[in-house]
């Protein structure tokens, strides 16, 4: 039995994980689900989980989530740092980080500094502090199994090639629902429009990174502190069908790549069984259903998120906890409908050029540097609304 702790319940990983583990009784316990606002899912979650211990961020909603738990024997707990303290309890085995964005890093910590296996979907704590997460793992002698699709992908196919170096990979992307547009075509598209992936159904954060490919530059950066490469060593070519997941080349010119339906659950499950392979009831692949697997270059003029990440890479330091920072604010205020889609660029790019870097951060520069980096990026865009 594998006891599992769940940071972000509630969005779209969180409740997808509950699937698998509700598929899977003999195999999985839940021990803490946290989520931030919607306490009417964690409670009926809770209900039906039946976990030690749950956690509602968002300390408004601990009176509700409370009273309607008071029944059971679970124990309810509010805010951030709750979170942190919960996530190291002894009964915990694997902690599937599933909140969204910075808000992830500090429960990451806590949960590998307490010697918890990490199956990491917020990949934005690699982004931030992909230095520091990875001698934390070493020092603690924790592993990260990825959840992010592609880097599942890679984590397959390396699974045996312990002694022989990957030479490169390939990041598969799909496009987003912006694939092939212009720059100017860019200019007038809507929340509505981006928020409309044509093959994965996401929480809005990641769905609008994907439409302007930032969740591929993030991925960039999760993959390099993942596999230990270099940036001439990742590369990400556009598969509109999301067929194939990621591919993995080796010294002697062999491929390998691991494909499947686009469904989070399978590398959910993957990081979940790790490194067992259950018997699943998900639908499996249909060569006649996609008689055609395309593959098409990146535009990276019009999507400059891949070359912002290539830039982190190259500058090291706190380069990509800026440019994190400033995308979680340019994203948001685009939610709010505060900018236009192409200015999430210009929020991104304004806020590297002018935060603080530093080449050696210690794990409170991180901190200070979010912070000082998201201030900038609201300069900038109340700039833009004068
Ligand atoms: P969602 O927005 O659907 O869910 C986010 C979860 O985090 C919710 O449970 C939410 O709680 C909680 N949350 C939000 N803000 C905070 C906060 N400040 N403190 C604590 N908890 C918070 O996101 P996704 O499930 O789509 O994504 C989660 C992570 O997984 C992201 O890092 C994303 O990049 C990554 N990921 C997601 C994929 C996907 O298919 N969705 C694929 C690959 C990676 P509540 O709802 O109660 O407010
Ligand atoms: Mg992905």
């Amino acid at each position: 039995m594998k006891r599992i702790a769940i940071l972000g319940s509630t969005g779209s990983i969180g409740t997808q994980a509950l699937e698998v583990i509700q598929a899977h009784p003999e195999k999985f316990e839940i021990d803490l689900l946290t989520a931030h606002n919607n306490a009417d899912l964690l409670i009926s979650q809770a209900i039906a989980f039946n976990p030690n211990t749950v956690v509602i961020s968002n300390e408004d909603h601990y009176v509700r989530v409370k009273d309607a738990l008071a029944h059971l024997p679970i124990k309810v707990f509010a805010g951030a740092d709750a979170i942190v303290q919960c996530v190291c309890s002894d009964e915990i085995d694997i902690v599937l980080t599933a909140q969204v964005g910075f808000s992830g890093l500090r429960p990451t910590i806590a949960a590998i500094q307490a010697g918890k296996t990490i199956a990491l979907a917020n990949k934005e704590t690699l982004v931030v502090a992909g230095d520091y997460i990875s001698s934390l793992c070493v020092k603690h002698n924790v592993k990260i199994i990825p959840v992010d699709s592609e880097h599942s992908a890679i984590y397959q196919c390396l699974v045996g090639e312990y002694s022989n170096p990957v030479e490169k990979i390939y990041l598969t992307a799909s496009g987003g629902p912006f694939r092939g547009r212009t720059r100017s075509e860019l200019e007038s598209v809507t929340k509505a429009q981006a928020l409309k992936h044509p093959n994965w159904t996401m929480g809005a954060k990641i769905t609008i990174d994907s439409a302007s490919l930032m969740n591929k530059a993030l991925e960039i950066i999760e993959a390099k502190w993942l596999f230990g490469l270099d940036a001439t060593q990742i590369d990400v070519i556009v598969h509109p069908q999301s067929i194939i997941h990621s591919i993995a080349q080796f010294g002697d010119g062999s491929m390998k790549a691991q494909m499947g339906l686009p469904d989070m659950k399978l590398p959910i499950h993957y990081a979940f069984t790790y490194p067992e392979r259950v018997v699943t009831d998900f639908p499996r692949f249909n060569f006649l259903n996609y008689p055609q697997l395309s593959f098409e270059a990146p535009d990276r003029a019009t999507f400059k998120g891949l070359d912002f990440a290539y830039y982190c890479l190259q500058e090291g330091g706190n380069m990509a906890c800026i440019m994190n920072a400033a995308n979680e604010v340019a994203n948001a205020a685009f939610l709010r409908d505060e900018i236009k889609f192409l200015q999430i660029y210009d929020i991104v790019e304004g806020t590297m050029e002018r935060a603080s870097f530093l080449a050696k951060p210690n794990i409170s520069n991180y901190y200070e540097s979010d912070q000082e980096s998201r201030e900038i990026a609201h300069e900038l865009i109340k700039k833009r609304q004068e």
